[in-house]
C-alpha cells in the first residue's frame, strides 16, 4: 500500500528534475505522511466552503421582472414556455420538447399518454428516487423493482430483461447519479420485447450515449429542474422525444385532454388527462440559468475527472464505473464505494463522520428501497389485492428481491454532491488528502 502511495511523489519528481520536460497530467504530490485527521484533532482538509446554489445574478432578475411586468404568467398566455421547449430541444438535438411542473409530473405525463393503468407492469431500478416508484403506484400498475450493478450503480438490464413479463408495458431506466443506463442494453431487450423504453433522466443534464444527449434513444426522456437538480427552476420539468405524435399526445394529457393553447373544454374533445403545465416565470427562470450550463457541467466534469485519477492512488475508494458507450456523465452525483477492508475495517459510518470533520459532506445516499415499510406495504393495499390478488401481490415481494443493491446500499455506496464538483482543483486535491488521511490513521479513527 505504501508503494501504491509513494507512486504519484515519485512520478512528480522525476518530471521535474528533468528539465525541458513537460508534466503531463496531475502536478499534484502526496504528502509522504498525512497531517492528523480532523477527527483526532488535527486541522481540516478542506476549509473553503462548497459552491452556493443556486448561482443566479441579474439575468435571473431581469427574467422575472419581465414576466411579471408582461401580465401574461402561465403558458396558455405568453410565449416563453414555447420558447424554452424550443431551446431545450434544441440543445439536446431531440425533435420535441414538452415543458412540464416537475420530473415527477414528465414521467407522470409519459405514463399517462402511454394509457399505463390496473394490470399493468413497469419496470424500474431498485436504486433510484422514490419519485420513480411513485409515478407507477398512482396509476395502480405494478412496479417491477431490478436489482443494481454493484460496480455503476445502474440498473443491471440483464436482471431487468428476466422481470419483464406479459403485463410488461414499460421499461424505465434510470440515469442514476447523471450517469447513462446501460442504454444499448435496454434499447435491444425494448426492441426484442416491443415494449417502450422510458428513460428518467431527472438526474441526467447533457449527460451522453456515443456523443448523443440521454433522453433521445427512448420513446421519450423525463428531467427535472428542481432546486437540487443541475438545472434548477425550483420546480419543473421536461420530457424530450423524438416522436412527434407522442409528443402530441403528451401535451394533450399535460393539458386537461386539449391540444394547442385551449383552456375551455369543448364537449367530445377530451381524453383522459391532468394539468402540469410550467409557468412562464419558470421558463424564463430556466432560459436564463440555461446560459450557464454548459459551462457548469463543464466545470463538474474536469473536476470529475481529476478527483478520480487522484483517488485511483487510493485502494479502497471506487468510483462508480461507466458503461463503454458513455462519453459524458451530468455528475449529478459523484458516486464511488468504499470497501473498508482497505481501511483496517473502519466503518463506512465512521469514515463519513471522519469526512464531515475534515469539513467535506458526504451521504450513503439511497437506502434498500424494496425493504422500506412504505413499499412492502403496496402487498396489503387493498387497492392492490382487489386488482392484482394475494398471490400475485406476495409474488411481488419475492420478484423484489435486489442481493447486489442490499451490499452496494448497505456497506458500500457514498454521494459527494454536484456543487462540490463546481469548485477549484484544489478543491479536489484537498477531498482527497482528507480521504488519504483517513485510511493512513483508521485504526485510530476506529478506537477514537
Ligand atoms: C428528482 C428526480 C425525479 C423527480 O423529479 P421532481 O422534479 O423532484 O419531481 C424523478 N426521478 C429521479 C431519478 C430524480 O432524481
Amino acid at each position: 500500500m505504501k508503494q501504491k502511495f509513494n507512486r504519484r511523489a515519485f512520478i512528480g519528481m522525476t518530471a521535474a528534475a528533468g528539465a525541458g520536460l513537460t508534466l503531463v497530467g496531475p502536478q499534484f504530490v502526496w504528502a509522504q505522511q498525512s497531517e492528523k485527521p480532523a477527527i483526532l484533532g488535527g486541522s481540516k482538509a478542506y476549509t473553503s466552503g462548497f459552491s452556493a446554489w443556486p448561482i443566479y445574478d441579474e439575468t435571473e432578475e431581469k427574467a422575472l421582472i419581465s414576466v411579471l411586468k408582461s401580465g401574461n404568467w402561465g403558458r396558455l398566455n405568453g410565449p416563453v414556455v414555447g420558447g424554452f421547449e424550443q431551446a431545450y430541444a434544441k440543445l439536446n438535438g431531440s425533435g420535441h420538447c414538452l415543458g412540464v411542473s416537475s420530473g415527477t409530473a414528465a414521467l407522470t405525463t409519459i405514463l399517462g399518454a402511454l394509457g399505463i393503468g390496473p394490470g399493468d407492469e413497469v419496470v424500474i431500478p431498485v436504486y433510484t428516487f422514490i419519485a420513480t416508484y411513485n409515478v407507477v403506484v398512482l396509476n395502480y400498475a405494478l412496479p417491477i423493482l431490478v436489482d443494481t450493478d454493484i460496480e455503476t450503480f445502474q440498473i443491471d438490464a440483464k436482471k431487468a430483461e428476466a422481470a419483464v413479463t406479459a403485463q410488461t408495458k414499460a421499461i424505465m431506466p434510470v440515469h442514476i447519479g447523471g450517469t447513462p443506463a446501460d442504454i444499448d442494453a435496454f434499447l435491444a431487450l425494448g426492441q426484442k420485447k416491443g415494449i417502450p423504453i422510458i428513460e428518467d433522466a431527472c438526474q441526467a443534464h447533457l449527460a451522453e450515449w456515443n456523443g448523443k444527449k440521454v433522453g433521445n434513444f427512448g420513446l421519450a426522456g423525463a428531467f427535472s429542474f428542481q432546486s437540487s437538480k443541475n438545472l434548477n427552476c425550483a420546480e419543473g420539468g421536461a420530457i424530450l422525444t423524438n416522436d412527434a405524435d407522442f409528443a402530441s399526445t403528451c401535451y394533450t394529457f399535460h393539458n386537461q385532454g386539449q391540444g394547442g393553447t385551449g383552456i375551455s373544454y369543448g364537449t367530445g374533445s377530451g381524453t383522459r388527462a391532468t394539468n402540469l403545465r410550467l409557468t412562464e416565470f419558470q421558463g424564463n427562470l430556466l432560459l436564463a440559468q440555461m446560459t450557464r450550463l454548459q459551462q457548469q457541467a463543464k466545470t463538474r466534469s474536469e473536476n470529475a475527472k481529476y478527483l478520480t485519477e487522484l483517488l485511483s492512488d487510493i485502494p479502497g475508494i471506487e468510483p462508480a464505473k461507466w458503461y463503454p458507450g458513455t462519453t459524458q456523465s451530468a455528475y449529478h452525483l459523484y458516486m464511488f464505494r468504499y470497501l473498508k477492508e482497505h481501511f483496517n475495517g473502519l466503518s463506512r459510518d465512521k469514515f463519513v463522520e471522519a469526512l464531515t470533520a475534515e469539513g467535506i459532506p458526504c451521504s450513503q445516499g439511497y437506502g434498500q428501497m424494496n425493504r422500506d415499510a412504505y413499499v412492502t406495504g403496496l402487498a396489503s393495499n387493498p387497492h392492490y389485492l382487489r386488482i392484482y390478488g394475494e398471490k400475485t401481490m406476495q409474488e411481488w415481494l419475492e420478484r423484489n428481491q435486489c442481493p447486489q443493491n442490499d451490499k452496494l446500499t448497505g456497506e458500500q455506496s457514498l454521494w459527494f454532491f454536484q456543487t462540490m464538483l463546481l469548485g477549484t482543483r484544489e478543491n479536489m486535491e484537498q477531498i482527497a488528502t482528507a480521504i488519504r488521511k483517513i485510511q493512513q490513521y483508521a485504526k485510530q479513527i476506529a478506537k477514537a
